[in-house]
């Protein structure tokens, strides 16, 4: 078994099960999520009948690397895993306002108060069954939901290894492969796992839920008044458009979406993102951002607007730079934040999905 997939209450009464001391909770607890152990010998304040228990009961990693790339420009590192049934899924960390960023980039791709951020993106599911048209995962086809452990060792894999280099993960966007809102319970009790004050203690307001728009769940997430943030991703203002592009609108209709997002802003007093994938001609043209902007008038919100990734089952373009402040700027005369996210890493094919995609093709 995987020893993420244990929350703190389970490991507890684990160790009571085996006859040991109340502490030793604790003490396994903190070597996993403060000192990121990955093998029962590094917890030396255990007794060695308790490591050796531990090691035949247990795994520490549930994936084995299967490619490392680094884009070009050095900020972005993508990790491809293989699980056990030989799934693959991706993580990528992006590394945003480094002294030695170039200057013509970290402006834009920075914003306020993102200092040396190191932000993680992660799966919730290899592939998805949500079938976007332009996405990567999505023209994989949904495999299977990742359990909540495998979910945190993503989070530990990185964590590991900027600790090698005195660097801790700032933020961490459920924004790889698959959709979160489809495996809400493996989710969330990874953001609870890792969010724990006596473990990793990672803030709630650091961590970002992305979300193709599931009604139901949004409404859950906002019931829950959890202080993790929320994306919703948009991508169109006619139900006939968007439901051209995501499969997912002919179920939960733009009004319904957007209602469940106002609700969500009442419930929480929190501000929500719309993600937008600029596709030429598509949905970047300055009468899309008024109409989108009338839409939105009123509901506490953000717009993060990325020029599309191009893959492989997809025949859209990127919008050019030129367009895409066109965009925005729209959209802010009209009153409605927005800003636009640099692709990232695009060299390794940073939109999640495609390296899994290549990878399963070959
Ligand atoms: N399933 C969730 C989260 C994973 S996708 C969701 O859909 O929101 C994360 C974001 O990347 C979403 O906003 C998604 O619409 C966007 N995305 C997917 N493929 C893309 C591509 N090829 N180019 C740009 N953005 C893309
Ligand atoms: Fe799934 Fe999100 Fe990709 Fe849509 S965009 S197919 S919901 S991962």
């Amino acid at each position: 078994m995987l020893i993420y997939d244990l929350d703190f209450p389970e490991l507890t009464k684990l160790l009571k099960e085996w006859k040991e001391p109340a502490y030793r909770a604790k003490q396994v607890w903190q070597g996993l999520y403060q000192h990121f152990y990955d093998t029962s010998e590094q917890f030396t304040t255990l007794p060695k009948s308790l490591r050796d228990k531990i090691a035949e009961h247990f795994t520490f990693s549930p994936f084995s690397v299967k490619v490392v790339q680094d884009s070009s420009d050095g900020f972005t590192r993508k990790t491809l895993f293989e699980l056990p049934d030989k799934n693959l899924i991706e993580a990528v960390l992006m590394r945003y306002g480094d002294p030695a960023d170039n200057p013509q980039i970290s402006p834009s791709t920075t914003g306020r108060g993102a200092k040396n951020r190191r932000t993680l993106c992660i799966s919730s599911q290899a592939g998805c069954a949500m079938g976007c048209v332009f996405c990567a995962t999505g023209q994989l086809g949904f495999k299977r939901h990742l359990s909540s452990g495998e979910i945190v060792a993503q989070v530990m894999y990185y964590a590991r290894q900027l600790k090698a280099q005195d660097e801790v993960v700032t933020n961490i966007v459920l924004m790889g492969m698959g959709e979160p809102f489809h495996n809400y319970e493996n989710t969330m009790a990874a953001i609870d796992r890792l969010n724990d004050a006596d473990g990793f203690n990672f803030g709630a307001r650091r961590f970002t839920i992305s979300t193709v728009g599931m009604v139901p769940a949004i409404k859950r997430f906002a019931d829950e008044k959890r202080q993790v943030n929320l994306a919703v991703s948009l991508h169109a203002v006619d139900d006939e458009s968007r439901s051209a592009m995501m499969p997912v609108n002919r179920r939960y209709k733009i009004e319904e979406v957007l209602d469940a997002c106002e609700y969500y802003v009442m419930q929480t007093s929190r501000r929500v993102t719309f993600e937008w994938a600029l596709i030429s001609g598509v949905n970047d043209t300055p009468e899309i951002a008024r109409k989108l902007a009338a839409k939105l008038r009123g509901l506490m919100c953000h717009v993060n607007a990325i020029p599309l990734n191009p893959t492989a089952g997809f025949s859209g373009k990127a919008t050019d730079r030129e367009r895409a402040i066109i965009f925005r700027e729209t959209l802010e005369q009209s009153g409605i934040p927005c800003t636009i996210r640099m692709r990232r890493g695009i060299d390794i094919a940073a939109g999640c999905g495609q390296l899994a995609g290549a990878e399963t093709k070959k």
